[in-house]
């Protein structure tokens, strides 16, 4: 369970998010849509700590995640690195840009973290990584650097890094914004697949409804850092109570 209590993330005099009270179940599927600048992005960020919350506090699982108890009577203070590291694992995050290594191997890249940070042998690493190569369509591709793949392989590879560390939760983050149209279809079969054969918590930016409307439990409609609306699907998408909402989804589509 994501649950954020009334978080607030000011850049300089730059309010981005005011309060902002969200939950997310675990195993649920939730999509983030709204204008650029809204604020979806920082949500993310703030979850795999790339950003400290200005206010308010952040639990994952009914514990503090963006806070740590401290002194007898468990006053919450900024979580240190030591508190975080161990709590930020059971977080995945895949960017718009890939962010591969690029001087090693597609099934290094996948083993790598595994390894160090985790502990794994390495053959029971490699052997993960393989059953996720293929879960990814990259069977082939083992000993391929990332330098000759496509965009969309990349991708792949980025998908396959993510959930070789086990995470419970796994952050999208505009996945194929950076990619030729004719290599999303690609990575969103993927992501689809993953949703449909793991229970892991979905946390997703994206504008691209179709998969938005396949893989979610829930859309929430972003605006001005506040949740201008929230619901299933089908509610949100074809029957948004906010002209704010039909406006957006008239220029996504
Ligand atoms: P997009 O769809 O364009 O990514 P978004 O809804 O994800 O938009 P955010 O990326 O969360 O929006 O950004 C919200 C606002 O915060 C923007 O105005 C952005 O310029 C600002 N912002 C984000 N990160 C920083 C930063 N590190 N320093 C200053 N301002 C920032």
């Amino acid at each position: 369970m994501i649950r954020f209590e009334r978080v607030t993330k000011r850049f300089g005099d730059h309010t981005v998010l005011d309060g902002l009270d969200l939950t997310v179940a675990p195993g649920e599927r939730v999509t983030l849509i709204g204008p650029s600048g809204s604020g979806k992005t920082t949500i993310l960020r703030l979850l795999m700590t790339l950003e400290r919350v200005t206010d308010g506090v952040i639990h994952v699982d009914g514990k503090p995640f963006s806070h740590m108890p401290t002194g007898p009577g468990g006053r919450l203070v900024p979580a240190s690195e030591r508190y975080l590291t161990p709590r930020r694992r059971r977080i995945g995050m895949v960017f718009q840009q890939f962010n591969l290594f690029p001087h090693m191997t597609v099934l290094a890249n996948v083993t790598e973290a595994p390894v160090h940070v985790l502990g794994l042998d390495k053959d029971e690493a490699a052997r993960r990584a393989r059953d996720l190569l293929d879960l990814v369509g990259l069977a082939d591709k083992h000993d391929a650097h990332p330098t000759r793949l496509s965009g969309g392989q990349q991708q792949r590879v980025a998908i396959a890094r993510a959930l070789a560390m086990r995470p419970e939760i796994l952050l999208l983050d505009e996945v194929t914004s950076a990619l030729d149209p004719e290599l999303v279809a690609e990575v969103l079969d993927v992501l689809r697949e993953v949703a449909r054969t793991t229970d892991i918590t979905m946390l997703c930016v994206t504008h691209e409804m179709g998969f938005a409307r396949d893989i979610s439990d829930r859309i929430m409609m972003f605006d001005h850092g506040r949740v201008l609306e929230s619901g299933p699907p089908q509610r949100l998408l074809d029957a948004p109570e906010h002209e704010r909402t039909r406006a957006f989804l008239r220029a996504v589509r």
